[in-house]
């Protein structure tokens, strides 16, 4: 038995036309986990995605699924199925038409099909639509569908490129659920495309944060939100992201390093019993907290978390403090320091 794990991508590159594509990607996927490939557009996700699925070939490196070196193979030899965002539905097909399509397809016996798409759409909440037509549903139905069909090919590994963001936002919520029990309950092991930190923070066991075409990255949620790898990590991860600080202004000895601070490890105190003393440029009421929005020299993204409802004047002057434990540090180039 090989002790692999399941999917491996061993510096994997990508170029177009000798532009950078994706450049570095070395990545391993434990079997029925759930791994989420984020950053901002453009970054190189949907190429990483595609290079697994075969769609795409690899300049350099090796891909390998289930200890069996795929590089090479066709898309249809990876023993994949594959979510997208636009969900790619035949509009002239009915929801159960549409189940069953690859299944037909490979022409699989029509008992063995009923029997799997009955399964899919009682997984997927579809029960009773299966006659209509993909124009006769709501959004979040027609990507249940897409799911439904993903579900009955029955593959173990399943690939999700941005498959929520056609929908609003509540309705993205709940998909997202959805998506992670099923997930669970099957088993399978999903690599899922997206740029929203909060989706890639709740739905993932493990997330590959990525930044013009390279892994900048690759943790659980709670790693890259406490000790994030470098500013950029930082940045991104968190909403509001992680304020960074020049050191001097913190008195800090070395020049050009930064320290990194998290809105909820701040805290308002009296006049001049603070650390900084800073201006009210921004107030975000968020029902269950509010948002404080701070501007010092030096000083980016300086934000205080708050509970409930609290009113604050813009342009009025308040002093914060922090425990130095909840301090983050960052050499000049932007890497963690350790400690
Ligand atoms: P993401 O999915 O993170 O938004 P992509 O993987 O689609 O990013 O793109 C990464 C980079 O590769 C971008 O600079 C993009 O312009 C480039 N790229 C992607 N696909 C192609 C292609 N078929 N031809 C040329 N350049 C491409
Ligand atoms: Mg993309």
């Amino acid at each position: 038995m090989s002790t692999k794990p399941f999917v491996v991508l061993d510096n994997v590159a990508k170029r177009w036309n000798g532009q950078l594509g994706v450049e570095n990607i070395s990545l391993d996927i434990e079997e029925g986990s759930f791994v989420a490939l984020l950053g901002p557009s453009g970054c190189g996700k949907s190429t990483s995605l595609r290079l697994l699925a075969g769609l795409e070939l690899p300049d350099e490196g090796k891909i390998f699924i289930e200890g069996r070196d795929v590089t090479t193979s066709a898309a249809s030899d990876r023993n994949l199925s594959m979510v997208f965002q636009s969900y790619a539905l035949f509009p002239h097909l009915s929801v159960a038409e549409n189940v069953i399509f690859g299944l037909k397809v490979r022409r699989v016996p029509k008992a063995e099909r009923m029997e799997k798409m009955a399964r899919a759409l009682e997984i997927t909440g579809l029960e009773g639509l299966e006659s209509r037509k993909p124009g006769e549903l709501s959004g979040g139905q027609r990507q249940r569908v897409a799911l439904a069909r993903a579900i009955v090919a029955g593959q173990r590994l399943c690939l999700m490129d941005e498959p929520l963001s056609n929908l609003d936002a509540k309705l993205r919520t709940s998909v997202r659920k959805d998506i992670k029990k099923l997930q669970r309950d099957l088993g399978i092991t999903v690599v899922y495309v997206t740029h929203d930190q909060t989706e890639a923070m709740s739905m993932a066991d493990k997330i590959v944060l990525m930044k013009d075409g390279r892994i900048q990255q690759i943790g659980s949620p709670n790693e890259l939100y406490n000790s994030p790898a470098n500013t950029f990590v930082a940045g991104f991860i968190g909403a509001p992201a992680m304020a960074l600080i020049e050191s001097h202004i913190l008195g800090g000895v070395e020049d050009g390093y930064k320290i990194g601070l998290r809105a909820e490890n701040i805290s308002i105190v009296p006049k001049g019993e603070g650390k900084l003393s800073c201006n009210v440029t921004e107030v975000e009421f968020l029902g269950s907290e509010t948002l404080i929005g701070l501007e010092h020299e030096g000083a980016i993204g300086l934000t205080v978390l708050q509970p409930g409802l609290l009113i604050i004047p813009l342009g009025q002057q308040i002093d914060i403090t922090f425990d130095d434990q909840h301090l983050h540090f960052f050499d000049s180039a932007g890497e963690r320091l350790p400690g």
